[in-house]
């Protein structure tokens, strides 16, 4: 195994044991304390419980690419919401993002390239949910969960647009 390139993987999952060192909030409940759920993107350079000034037990994240409302996203609210006590929701995109970078058929011919034509026709069932303006794909987002059904209307739901360069947050009205 000598030969074998170091593995960041792995490395992280060694640098565990000196967290868990140091580790004592072991017992918080499982409802986070603020009652808030956000949803934001996967993006390594945000650190949401950090912007936002929260704290570990504090709120939920729930993070894809982009931080959109997708389908999944929707079942994570529910659970949040349902079983879990959060009341608001906080929808955050972010400046840079390499959602707005590609188009879905972008990435179709590209995963045609790199993984043959029987991947990119099962890549061709996904809307990779890329976009081209961050303040409507932000908005499109909440209006997607006004819409849905399951996301009740004593939700209140909040939206905006974080800056990788400064820092803030910019509210969305
Ligand atoms: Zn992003």
């Amino acid at each position: 195994m000598a030969n074998q390139p170091a593995s960041n993987a792995k490395a992280l999952l060694e640098s565990n044991q000196k967290y868990a060192e140091r580790f004592n909030q072991g017992n918080l409940p499982i409802p986070p304390a603020r009652k808030v759920a956000v949803v934001t993107c996967m993006d390594a350079r945000l650190d949401p419980l950090a912007f936002l000034d929260a704290k570990l037990g504090d709120i939920h994240v729930i993070r894809n690419a982009g931080g959109r409302v997708s389908e999944d996203v929707i079942r994570s609210l529910v659970i949040s919401e349902q079983l879990l006590g959060t009341e608001e929701i906080i929808v955050i995109h972010h400046t840079d993002c390499g959602m707005l970078t590609f188009k879905n058929e972008d990435l179709y011919a590209r995963i045609d390239d790199t993984l043959g034509e029987k991947a990119g026709q099962e890549a061709r069932k996904y809307d990779f949910l890329p976009f081209a303006d961050l303040e409507e794909s932000v908005r499109q987002d909440i209006e997607t969960l006004r819409q849905s059904p399951l996301i009740p209307e004593n939700i209140r739901i909040y939206g905006g647009i974080y800056d990788v360069h400064t820092g803030k947050v910019e509210v969305i009205e």
